[in-house]
């Protein structure tokens, strides 16, 4: 693969305020952001934007890809960056310049640059969003369903999920004689939605008062109502089908 470089010297990068280094056996960790700005957005506008606007101490990623595949240093390779709290150390940062449309050269391009991590660092680095380890939208959701994907390299990003989809992945099957926080949500949803056994029931166990509730609104929703909930029955109690 034929790789489109560009030093920091060749897009009249500013001198950074201050500069730390860590070794190889320190990153552990390859995160992918996005700038959230324009596709055609310059490497040195966002660089002012990090040194004046944040007030850091240099653009804040090792790394940034653009549509075409042109691949930029930013603080480069083994530089602490600033891109996620916690991780600058630890984690090598890629940023797609643009919000969440990459194109296939621009994955292939930070595919390699997450190979060629993998190689400097002699194992195996961690792929991560930004967004598995702080409370952020970035990297979008195309990039980070990517990054779920294992970063594959033959074609586009994947299609953005179904939010739906994304809530009621984290949400477990809940039966019967189930116990816990999450049976505490299902108890005041099947308040919110009018259901009317559960006086004086205890809201910590999934009780056979609760069972019925559950299959009164499954019998309702058209959908089968063994009483347990699961990935079709949480959106019919979170009221998003
Ligand atoms: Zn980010």
């Amino acid at each position: 693969m034929q790789i489109d470089l560009v030093s920091r010297a060749a897009w009249g990068a500013r001198a950074p305020r201050q500069r730390h280094t860590v070794p190889w056996s320190l990153r552990t960790e390859f995160f992918v952001h996005h700038t959230d700005g324009p596709v055609d957005q310059t490497m040195r506008s966002i660089q002012d934007f990090h040194m004046d606007g944040n007030g850091w101490s240099d653009i804040g990623y090792n790394h940034l890809v653009r549509d075409s595949g042109t691949i930029y240093e930013g603080r480069g390779w083994l530089v602490v960056g600033a891109h996620c709290p916690g991780h600058n150390r630890t984690g090598h940062s890629v940023a797609y310049i643009g919000r969440d449309t990459p194109t296939a050269a621009a994955l292939r391009s930070m595919r390699w640059l997450y190979d060629e991590a993998c190689r400097r660092a002699g194992r195996e680095l961690k792929m991560l969003g930004h967004g598995e380890r702080f409370a952020t939208a970035c990297p979008g959701s195309r990039l980070q369903a990517w990054v779920d994907q294992g970063m594959p390299i033959d074609g586009e990003a994947p299609p953005a999920p179904d939010p739906t989809e994304v809530i009621v992945k984290k949400l477990p099957v809940l039966r019967q004689g189930d116990k816990g926080w999450d049976v505490k949500t299902l108890h005041y949803l099947l308040l919110a939605r009018d259901y009317g056994g559960l006086d004086g029931v205890d809201d910590t166990v999934f009780t056979p008062a609760h069972a019925e509730g559950v299959r009164g609104l499954q019998a309702a929703a058209g959908i089968e109502a063994d009483g347990i909930v699961g990935p079709k029955t949480w959106p019919v109690l979170l009221r998003l089908s």
